[in-house]
């Protein structure tokens, strides 16, 4: 059974607009070495190499340059993580981190998502973190982004996340996908309401199926990734203060309108 959801007035269809349709392409940039990127980060050869990755008119100079200095943590390297890394790399990102627990995802998951990164997409800054996020170094490692993609696989690391963007302020999107259901929000700490609010006292022991690989996760994944853009170069989003849910056998979005808990444990102003 699903979580109930903290919600305050129920929307039961989703309108198109001229923002939903996927606008990232995926496709193999050519080989460009480290030191031609130093020399040339922010430069109009690097920024056109990107132009016909993104099929966004209102993407210009500017906004090329702002997801070249972006820096984005996504948080867990399974079918989720994995589709989200293939459109932010493709879409441009300077800097893209890579985490997971060595308990969820053994560690060639993660190097084989460094070395495809390194090779396909020689100027963007990959690291990767083959841990669990606690106390002692969530500081570290994500303080140094300023955007988190939540694509972990079990409630209790995606938790641990959302209380870490929350205590250091630091926007995230968060998604989950398995078999045919999938759903998405945009988490800006104390500007909408966060993972708890919307699920409060989740059972953490909850684990996505591994079944996750079919047609949901790829929506999700895309979903998940035109959002992250959207909140890098500021354009409205409105996965703000919504819960997209999709399903995939029936061709069904939904809007589910969300609101804080007051009494919310990780964000609430009664705490
Ligand atoms: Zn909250």
């Amino acid at each position: 059974m699903r979580p109930r959801y903290w919600i305050k007035v129920q929307v039961a269809s989703i309108k198109i607009n001229r923002t939903m349709p996927i606008r990232i392409l995926l496709s193999t940039s050519e080989a460009v070495t480290d030191k031609f990127i130093l020399q040339n980060i922010g430069s109009k050869m690097i920024k056109e190499k990107y132009t016909k990755n993104i099929l966004l008119g209102e993407i210009g100079e500017q906004e090329k340059t702002k997801l070249l200095n972006s820096k984005v943590l996504i948080a867990g390297c399974g079918a989720l993580g994995s589709k989200v890394l293939a459109n932010l790399a493709s879409a441009g990102i300077g800097t893209i981190g890579i985490i997971d627990n060595p308990e969820n995802c053994k560690a060639e998951k993660v190097l084989s998502a460094q070395k495809w990164v390194e090779k396909n997409y020689k100027e963007i800054n990959i690291k990767t973190y083959n841990d669990k996020i606690d106390e002692i170094n969530s500081e570290k490692i994500i303080g140094e982004y300023n955007l988190l993609v939540d694509c972990f696989d079990n409630y209790q690391s995606k938790f641990l996340l959302n209380e870490y963007a929350v205590k250091y302020n630091i926007p995230m999107v968060h998604g989950e996908a398995a078999e045919n259901y999938g759903h998405a929000t945009v988490i800006i700490p104390h500007k909408t309401p966060c993972l708890e609010c919307l699920f409060p006292n989740t059972k953490r022991d909850i684990k996505l199926s591994n079944e996750s690989a079919g047609f949901a996760v790829n929506a999700l994944g895309a979903l998940m990734s035109q959002s992250a853009i959207n909140l890098l170069l500021d354009i409205k989003d409105d996965l703000e203060n919504v819960l997209l849910t999709y399903n995939s056998d029936e061709m069904k979005l939904e809007k589910i309108q969300l609101s804080f808990n007051p009494d919310c444990r990780v964000c609430g102003q009664k705490q």
